[in-house]
């Protein structure tokens, strides 16, 4: 057998990622800020699963991340399990400003951890750090959630850039470490 290319190589790594969290909290804004750089003040959620590719460098290499998006079906707390099949890496996300959306972590770590096959790598992500004068949730809670579920943790801003690219690298780096391993 022929050794692969360079190219064929990277077209190994293809890694589903699920972003899961409450309306409104930024998911869509998440991926648009890190897939295309991209803000939208007034976004509205969209009825239908829709996903993303995007190509992530990791110890300088590329990977490519498939990223989903629940594009508004969270808001009948009806994500459906294919939402979940598949993915090793997950964006758990609240919004800083609105305590209630922290308080539905346990519930969506719940479902995402019934409809996932495998140990899914997750990242807690505390959204809109921006909103200083309206935070709710401290960063020291968010912490020592992400710690007592053994998730990562980072609080990041769709709006002002802050901490999006390496909320997502964090997942892929992880997920990309622990295929490595298993190669070895
Ligand atoms: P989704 O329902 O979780 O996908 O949330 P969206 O991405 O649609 O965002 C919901 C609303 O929050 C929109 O009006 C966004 O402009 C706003 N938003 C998203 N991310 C941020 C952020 O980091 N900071 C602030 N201040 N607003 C944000
Ligand atoms: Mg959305």
């Amino acid at each position: 057998m022929a050794f692969a290319s360079e190219e064929e190589k990277t077209n190994e790594y293809l890694f589903k990622i699920v972003l899961v969290g409450d309306s409104a909290v930024g998911k869509s804004n998440l991926l648009a800020r890190f897939a295309r750089d991209e803000y939208y003040p007034n976004s509205k959620s969209t009825i239908g699963v829709e996903f993303q590719t995007q190509k992530v460098d990791v110890n300088g290499k590329e990977v490519k991340a498939q990223i989903w998006d629940t594009a508004g079906q969270e808001r009948f707390r009806a994500v459906t399990s294919a939402y979940y099949r598949g993915a090793v890496g997950a964006l758990l996300v609240y919004d800083i400003s609105r305590r209630q959306t922290f308080e539905s972590i346990g519930r969506w770590l719940n479902e995402l951890q019934t409809h996932s096959d495998m140990n899914v790598v997750t990242i807690l992500v505390g959204n809109k750090s921006d909103l200083r004068d309206a935070r709710e949730v401290s960063t020291a809670e968010g912490k020592a959630l992400a710690e007592a579920q053994g998730l990562f943790f980072m609080e990041t801003s769709a709006l002002d850039s802050s901490n999006v690219v390496s909320a997502f690298q964090t997942v892929v780096k992880e997920i990309y470490n622990i295929e490595q391993e298993s190669y070895d």
